[in-house]
């Protein structure tokens, strides 16, 4: 790649929506499909944005308002087929994902027996659950199977996603999942 084409390649590298939401945390500009910018707005002033609820395998779609990047209010979205503008008591409380005052925002962590928690620098956290997925990779680690055919997999973990995990995420772990030997990957999103 020549130093002249670089930023375009780069730019168009970008758009990809899996790198696009990857770089923006899923919240720019690549996670706003071009049906959801022409919805408009049913609230004057705000910003709107189509999703889906996160919290069950229903899937329920919903209108999510913000003002300058800020969450405002998330309702039903009329015109999705599944629940037609309606929320669960649940899904009308998905607002409080993000602006729970009581949301934990520091990984905690409680040692064996022990009966306090304790606050653990996000880092540390990470190297720990490195550590624990290589010992339990190598502890389930099998290179037969009770037949004597090759499998080259590992029981020592499995996968259990859940339905606030969004395809591309899921895409990710399946992905890392299988690269580190695992058979034992489900989800409970059916959507
Ligand atoms: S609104 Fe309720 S039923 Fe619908 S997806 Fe969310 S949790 Fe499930």
């Amino acid at each position: 790649m020549s130093e002249h084409n670089r930023p375009e390649a780069f730019d168009r590298l970008r758009r990809l929506p899996v790198v696009g939401r990857a770089a923006d945390w899923g919240l720019g500009p690549h996670a706003v499909s071009k049906r959801t910018r022409e919805a408009g707005t049913r609230i004057a002033g705000l910003d709107v944005t189509e999703s889906v609820c996160p919290y069950c395998a229903v899937g329920c779609g919903q209108v999510v308002y913000t003002r300058g990047g800020e969450l405002v209010n998330i309702e039903g979205n009329p015109r999705s087929p599944i629940n037609q503008g309606t929320l669960c008591p649940k899904g009308s409380a998905s607002r409080q994902l993000i602006q729970q005052p009581g949301r934990l925002t520091t990984v905690l962590y409680r040692r064996p027996h022990g009966t306090e928690w304790e606050e653990l620098e996000l880092e540390q956290a990470v190297d720990m659950i490195a550590e624990r997925v290589i010992a339990a990779r190598e502890a389930g680690w099998q290179d037969t199977d009770e037949r004597g055919w090759r499998v080259d997999r590992t029981l020592g973990f499995c996968s259990l996603g859940g339905a606030t995990i969004d395809n591309e995420e899921n895409y990710l772990i399946k992905k890392g999942f299988t690269a580190l030997g695992a058979v034992q990957i489900e989800n409970q999103a059916r959507i």
